[in-house]
């Protein structure tokens, strides 16, 4: 029997952790953590160890189609790989000889292989390069970068060496990131302290030494007052205060009255616990990560939340700090080159952005835009049509809020095409679909991780694919050689390994002994003297003038967030640790694990309402209802409900996903046009549902 093990990278969600795969007569066997990865020790998660599952499932997309009926009835003609590039390329064609070449659209889950996406899009000539953040970690990104003048990815969490971690908007054990709850795990076992901050009880709130539930959106009040303790205490990092910080008078000013009992009302977190917790952050500072959040589209106030989370991280000297947040190194930090891009193959459109982010929203890190921005402009075409969209393993009629709304906008579109691995909304809706190989079954561009020791790393193929399905690069520069755009039209992964390596003293065959190749011997941190902020000031600044030129505060007064009617509640949404979103609710062991969502519901509420724990309910806002089982608990706030995201799936072919659950996007009529003005991401959470006994 022919056996080997591959080094390659895993696919089943957004992390990417480095994986061993072991392949026995061409087929992949078993899948672990790369053991020569830095905090994976050899692990994956439940979805890592599932992606035998998706390769094995013939419930996904096998062949590439053209839509044979209308938008949605999913009547598909299966096609060549020729045929539907050639039909692919056309369309595109058409459209911007129709309406210039910025009229197409394309978005992805961003992630370290997306150069070759935005390579594409700029060869195409069209600015319109979006991924899925405005769902997800923009109020962090904007918050970041209106403080320190650098985005969140420009700092990395220290965990293992951290004294004591705080969760407020980030729950590790279940969204979960193999290295960091790794990572955390060690800190813990050697006395790291653990705090969340949540509306409900979570599984890390299950292994904390502090647990602060509140108010679904009084966030900002609860931190408010953590800033008036450190200030008014003197408990903060003088040192760094003096250094890094600017405009700490109209901080001390703006918190005066943000008293921890003025807090306590708002919040329902005990004034007398917060103190004691505020002293306690004190004590082992800078040594301290308040995690700034990832996922964090949820309220209209986030942006401040996350804004806040930063400030207390500056007051305690934790930004640069080991244990805290140091700062992240690029290879030309450590002396090294970086992987060329192939973005750089084109010239940067000149175009201004669909979205407006830029020009119409100079507060906004133009990167990836902002989606829901872009689909307004499909409908509005102000400030121009955008006629073709291309959505890569992304799936917006799932992830964003009133899918039917976004619908009715993609109606409007003469192109819609999905690259994609597995069924979703998205995919049944378009005209073509381009079946992506699973991650196992493909390999992709080389990628860069920056962090205190900063590497390159590769996705090796671990096995040939099953069905007619391809790679992003196949696929990508497929289309590239049809529209002409012959800097792109590359033949084999090798040249593409090839090209990006040029200049950096790095080898295709340097990734062979462990899947990376590390350019650092040791991690390396800056001492607080050698920090450097990219703000006008080159501090910390606390007044950012550019969210106060656009008529935005840069200390917002707090607003108590809207009391649910009777008998309504906020809707929560999360993660859990079996399912990654919509993707794997259909994945035949994720599945098993966990086949549909339930709706937590708080117990004391719950008997007022004669409801019973298990009982089917009727969850409704405007028309909009699905049935889903409860389950009680005295673990969520009484005015909110949470359930799982992802489920709730309408393609008919995923017989395992179809009609389990309820989908929490369904329930946010109205929420494409519901965002955080400062921060640009949507505000998921400030819907309310009604609840229905149903006999
Ligand atoms: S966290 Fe789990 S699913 Fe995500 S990349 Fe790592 S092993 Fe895969």
């Amino acid at each position: 029997m022919a056996s080997k093990k591959v080094y390659s990278i895993c696919g089943m969600c957004t992390v990417r952790c480095p994986i061993e795969a072991d392949v026995e007569n061409g087929a992949c066997s078993f899948i672990k953590g790369n053991p020569h990865a830095a905090g994976i020790e050899g692990a994956v998660c439940a979805r890592g160890s599932a992606g035998l599952a998706l390769i094995n499932d013939s419930e996904r997309p096998r062949f590439p189609m053209i839509r044979a009926g209308e938008r949605g009835d999913g009547k598909w003609r299966q096609v060549s790989w020729d045929e539907a590039l050639d039909y692919t390329a056309g369309r595109l064609r058409e459209v911007a000889e129709k309406y210039g070449s910025r009229s197409v659209l394309f978005s992805d889950r961003g992630g370290p292989f997306r150069d070759l996406h935005q390579a594409f899009v700029r060869g195409l000539g069209s600015p319109n390069y979006c991924n899925h953040d405005a769902s997800c970690a923009r109020n962090v990104q904007h918050a970041a970068l209106s403080l320190f003048g650098f985005g969140r990815k420009h700092v990395v969490y220290d965990l293992k060496s951290s004294r004591h971690v705080v969760l407020q908007t980030r729950n590790i054990f279940e969204a979960i990131n193999v290295k960091e709850v790794n990572d955390l795990t060690t800190a813990m076992e050697n006395g790291c302290k653990l705090t969340v901050i949540d509306i409900r009880a979570t599984v890390s709130s299950s292994k904390a030494n502090n647990f602060f539930m509140v108010r679904p959106g009084s966030d900002y009040a609860f931190n408010l007052a953590v800033i008036h303790v450190l200030l008014n205490s003197n408990l903060y990092d003088e040192k760094f205060a003096q250094l890094w910080i600017k405009d700490l008078n109209r901080l001390q000013e703006f918190v005066r009255p943000f008293t921890p009992e003025w807090a306590e009302k708002e919040t329902g977190a005990s004034a007398e616990e917060l103190t004691s917790f505020v002293r306690e952050l004190a004590g082992v500072r800078p040594a301290v990560i308040w995690h700034p959040g990832w996922m964090t589209a949820r309220y209209k106030d986030s942006f401040y939340v996350c804004r806040s989370i930063y400030i207390i991280n500056a007051l305690l000297g934790s930004i640069g700090a080991r244990g805290g947040l140091p700062f992240a190194n690029k290879p030309g930090d450590v002396g090294r080159k970086g992987l060329k891009k192939l973005a750089d193959l084109f010239p940067k459109p000149e175009e201004k952005r669909v979205d407006g982010v830029g020009w119409r929203y100079k507060r906004f890190d133009a990167g990836p835009g902002l989606l829901h921005l872009a689909f307004k402009a499909i409908d509005t075409e102000d400030p121009y049509p955008v006629k073709a969209y291309l959505a890569y393993r992304h799936d917006p009629l799932m992830g964003f809020p009133d899918p039917d709304a976004l619908k009715a906008i993609f109606r409007k579109l003469d192109f819609l095409v999905s690259v994609t691995f597995s069924w979703s909304d998205t995919a049944w809706f378009s005209d073509v679909v381009l079946p992506l190989s699973p991650y196992l079954e493909r390999e992709s561009i080389l990628a860069c991780k920056n962090g205190l020791k900063p590497y390159f790393f590769v996705r090796h193929r671990v096995q040939e694919p099953r069905f007619d399905t391809r790679s992003d690069w196949e696929i990508l520069c497929g289309l590239a050689k049809r529209l002409d755009l012959s800097p792109l039209a590359f033949e084999s992964i090798a040249d593409i390994w090839k090209y990006q390596l040029e200049g950096t003293d790095v080898s295709v065959a340097d990734f062979a002994a462990t899947g990376m190749v590390s350019l650092a011997e040791r991690p390396l941190y800056r001492t607080m003297e050698e920090l450097k902020f990219k703000t006008p000031s080159g501090k910390v600044e606390i007044i950012s003038d550019k969210l106060e030129s656009e008529g935005l505060a840069s200390l917002k007064p707090y607003e108590a967030p809207a009391r649910p009617a009777e008998g309504m509640f906020r809707i929560a949404f999360g993660r859990c640790p079996v399912h990654t979103q919509g993707h794997t609710v259909n994945n035949p062991l994720l599945g098993e694990q966990m086949a549909e969502n339930v709706l937590w519901l708080n117990k004391t509420v719950a008997a007022k309402m004669n409801i019973a724990d298990g009982e089917e309910v009727e969850v409704a806002s405007n028309g909009h209802a699905g049935t889903i089982k409860v389950m009680l608990t005295d673990f969520i706030h009484p005015e909110a409900v949470f359930m799982v995201h992802g489920f709730g799936h309408t393609v008919p072919v995923e017989s395992r996903a179809f009609g389990k659950g309820v989908a929490d996007n369904c329930l946010m009529p109205g929420g494409l046009e519901l965002w955080d003005q400062a921060g640009g991401a949507m505000a998921l959470q400030e819907h309310f549902v009604a609840v229905k006994k149903l006999s």
